[in-house]
């Protein structure tokens, strides 16, 4: 699949992309980037890309005309019309069903904005999706694009190192959506903290329960929508159901 990346500060990937387990499905181009800057699509000496908001207020706001095309140089660049995301507040918050959904398709153009946002006609005429990382404000999109970016990389079949071994993190519906169990890992004892015995008794159907209990528990302590969630969907066995009312 291939993510076009719209952004002011291209620079900003390079480190990214080179970087852990995600790096060879970049370099593979199993996961492919190719990062557009729509300064390079600026008229005049000064290449402008900003400018002062209509109705007067502070800050400044990208302009459409680079913007776009700049867009339409990526879509002619991948042959064929693509969605486009706008990395945005008010877009919709990003979860683990939507990163399955991109990290199945043939990829997609991704649009950072800067500054106060952008010209909303760009926004009207061009973006098909806006997808926010969450109820807080950063000064860039790049970091979002980055947060899809990896998401969907460490989906793809063979990026971690163990075959899978996403299938075991928070969220995944393999798990029926649950937050992950606690991880222990050696010594076996550390500052006086021992690790839970049953983890070192090699009874692998022990060690499963344990840890399916684990993440009910959790869950149903931090995300009890997902409990909720899980039961509606008829994913929670009559052992499951033990373990959370042993927990209450
Ligand atoms: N004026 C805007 C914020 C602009 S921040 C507002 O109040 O909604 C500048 C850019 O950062 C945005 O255009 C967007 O691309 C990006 N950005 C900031 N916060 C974000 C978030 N939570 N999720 C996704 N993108 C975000």
């Amino acid at each position: 699949m291939r993510f076009d990346v719209i952004t002011l500060f291209p620079e900003l990937f390079a480190p990214f992309l080179a970087s852990g387990v995600t790096r060879r499905a970049y370099e593979s181009k199993q996961v492919e980037v190719v990062l557009w800057n729509p300064r390079d699509f600026a008229d005049g000496n000064y290449r402008r890309v900003d400018d002062r908001p209509f109705g007067g207020g502070p800050g400044m706001v990208m302009t459409a005309e680079p913007l776009s095309a700049c867009l339409d140089a990526a879509l002619a660049a991948r042959g064929a019309a693509a969605p486009v995301i706008l990395f945005s507040p008010i877009g919709e918050t990003l979860r683990h069903e939507a990163v399955e959904r991109w990290s199945a398709g043939e990829g997609a153009v991704l649009v950072c904005g800067r500054y106060e946002g952008i010209d909303q006609r760009f926004i009207d005429a061009r973006v098909t999706h806006q997808l926010s990382i969450g109820d807080f404000v950063l000064s860039g999109g790049e970091i979002p694009a980055m947060a899809l970016l990896d998401a969907v990389a460490r989906l793809q079949p063979g990026v971690l190192g163990d075959a899978d071994s996403h299938v075991q993190d928070s969220f995944n519906p393999a798990l029926d959506g649950l937050l992950d169990c606690p991880h222990y890992t050696r010594p076996e004892q550390w500052m006086g903290e021992t690790v839970p015995p049953v983890l070192l008794s090699g009874h692998h159907v022990q060690i499963e329960r344990w840890r399916r209990d684990q993440r009910l528990a959790i869950t149903q302590q931090k995300r009890p929508d997902l409990i909720e969630a899980a039961r509606a969907a008829g994913r929670l066995s009559p052992a499951d159901e033990k373990a959370l009312q042993k927990k209450l």
